[in-house]
């Protein structure tokens, strides 16, 4: 099979690196372009990208010239992991031009034509794409992940959603690359616990619900479950700890919700697309696990891990969720998101 030519916006940040490796050796997509912002214009990307991660640069990429975000240039198809300052004008170009964008950045995430896509969770969201085209004339479409602990939270609410879910509470512990770099300062972080991190906690009452929501005529309607969250920025540094506290209309019984998890499997499993986990979410029976140091890598960063399921006196249940939150927080997330749209035509 002849390979999709892609690029990447947004090409020399952290998530942009993570990239970079996701898309090396892809036996769909070639990545042949990249671009960022006029401070790395026209160097190669191995002296822009100051390179942050502890898999190598990969090699090849590291001679190509980072070009401006110019719309109608680069490649029909573009990840984009843009700052979020510049990422809506940036994407809206884009797409106008007639490229296919499929983005990490918050800018597009709610709108009501746009795809929030979990593949496992929602893969029929990608009919918005249809009514995105109709209704602003673009040529080209914006498909968006969710935000990186959005992802953890709402793939185990999706394994569970049979169950009638009525009240979620969440308290995160978020690594610090998901602040991209440098971030925050060590002085501020190293030894400490932030428990404030903007935006966030609305982002997670708000996606989790869209990306559970059902289509309708206006776009999505919003699962009806009430979700509390507390996000808190901790010396971790990949991996998104998240512990749920879990309220269902009739409480049902733990071997069930144990059976849900490892049972959860999506389109992305059926269509043996190349980045899905064989496994999306995977229990961990041992009462200290999951921990980010020794389970962000499952399932090559794309499984969510669950563990510590357990009544709760207050809701029903109570657990434990780890996801990476660079991979299937991030660049992971956006190249099944794009394998999941060439499988259903949806790239050429
Ligand atoms: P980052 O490390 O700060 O990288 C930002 C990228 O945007 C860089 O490539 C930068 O290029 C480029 N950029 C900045 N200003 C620009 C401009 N005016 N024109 C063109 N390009 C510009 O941030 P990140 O952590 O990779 O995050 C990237 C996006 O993904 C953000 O929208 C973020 O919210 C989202 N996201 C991040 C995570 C995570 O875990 N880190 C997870 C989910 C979503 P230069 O290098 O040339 O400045």
């Amino acid at each position: 099979m002849e390979r999709i030519d892609v690029g990447v916006l947004g090409a020399t940040g952290m998530v942009g690196q993570q990239f970079a490796v996701q898309l090396t050796d892809h036996p769909w997509f070639s990545l042949s372009w990249v671009a960022a912002s006029r401070r790395s214009e026209g160097k190669p990307y191995r002296e822009a990208a100051q390179w942050r991660l502890t898999e190598p640069p990969p090699e090849g990429l590291g001679d190509l010239q980072v070009q401006a975000c110019t719309p109608g240039q680069g490649p029909k198809v573009v990840f984009s992991a843009l700052d979020a300052g510049v990422a809506g004008d940036v994407e809206r170009a884009f797409a106008a031009a007639g490229h296919i964008v499929v983005s990490n950045a918050r800018n597009f995430r709610m709108e009501a034509d746009v795809p929030l896509l979990i593949p496992e969770v929602n893969a029929d969201h990608l009919q918005l794409i249809a009514r995105q085209r109709e209704g602003r004339g673009w040529r080209g479409a914006v498909v968006t992940n969710p935000n990186c602990s959005t992802v953890v939270m709402a793939m185990v609410l999706a394994a569970l959603r049979e169950f009638d879910l009525r009240t979620v509470l969440v308290s995160t512990m978020q690594a610090v690359s998901g602040a991209g770099y440098p971030g925050l300062p060590s002085f501020d972080i190293l030894g400490n616990v932030v428990p404030f991190i903007g935006g966030e906690e609305e982002k997670m009452e708000s996606e989790s619900k869209k990306i559970l929501g059902v289509l309708s005529g206006g776009g999505v309607d919003p699962h009806p479950m009430v979700v509390s969250t507390h996000c808190n920025r901790v010396p971790v540094i990949d991996g998104h700890t998240e512990a749920i506290s879990l309220g269902f209309g009739a409480t049902p019984q733990e071997a069930d919700l144990r059976a849900a998890f490892n049972a959860f499997r999506g389109r992305p499993q059926a269509l043996n697309l190349p980045s899905a986990p064989a496994r999306p979410i995977e229990y961990l029976e041992t009462p200290s696990r999951p921990q980010p140091r020794l389970d962000v890598g499952r399932g090559g960063g794309m499984t969510v891990t669950v563990g510590r399921l357990r009544p709760c006196h207050v809701l029903d249940y109570k657990l434990v969720a780890l996801g990476h939150n660079t991979v299937r927080g991030a660049a992971g997330a956006a190249v099944l998101n794009a394998e999941l749209m060439h499988a259903e035509g949806l790239l050429t």
